[in-house]
């Protein structure tokens, strides 16, 4: 999904597209990961934007609500990244909290594919994380 197209789904659904809504979608898509709270205040920042904690809070349930964002709690921080149809998991260090995405593509998918046919289940959202010990933390 392109920035461009997100716009218009917004637009399409009489929401405005304010400097502060633009910048944090630049934020996820400069990312193409998870982000938090604080480095997307940080992104703004440089781009000479400060709205106040509540914007930021607002601007987020907004883009959740309409199902552009996921939410991921790691270590009780909430973390956000874009919902992307091109769907990838995280390793999470313990030691550094740091998060790597994780390209598995098909396997998984097949995977989850047979598990719908086998119990007659329709997945529609899942979360994995592998949670342990990074390289430079090793
Ligand atoms: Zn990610
Ligand atoms: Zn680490």
């Amino acid at each position: 999904m392109e920035l461009s197209v997100i716009l218009n789904t917004i637009r399409n659904k009489g929401g405005r597209i304010t400097k502060v809504r633009r910048a944090i979608l630049e934020a996820f898509f400069q990312s193409g990961c998870l982000v938090s709270q604080e480095s997307l205040i940080e992104y703004l920042k440089k781009k000479k934007l400060s709205p106040n904690p509540s914007t930021i809070f607002r601007e987020l349930q907004f883009l959740l609500e309409n199902k552009i964002i996921l939410k991921n709690t790691i270590n009780k921080v909430h973390h956000y990244e874009l919902n992307s149809g091109h769907k990838h998991y995280h390793f999470i260090c313990s030691e550094c909290q740091g998060i790597t995405p994780l390209h598995l593509h098909n396997p998984l998918l097949n995977v989850m594919e047979g598990l719908e046919q086998q119990h007659q289940f329709k997945i529609q959202q899942h979360s994995i994380d592998f949670k342990g010990v990074c390289a430079s933390c090793l």
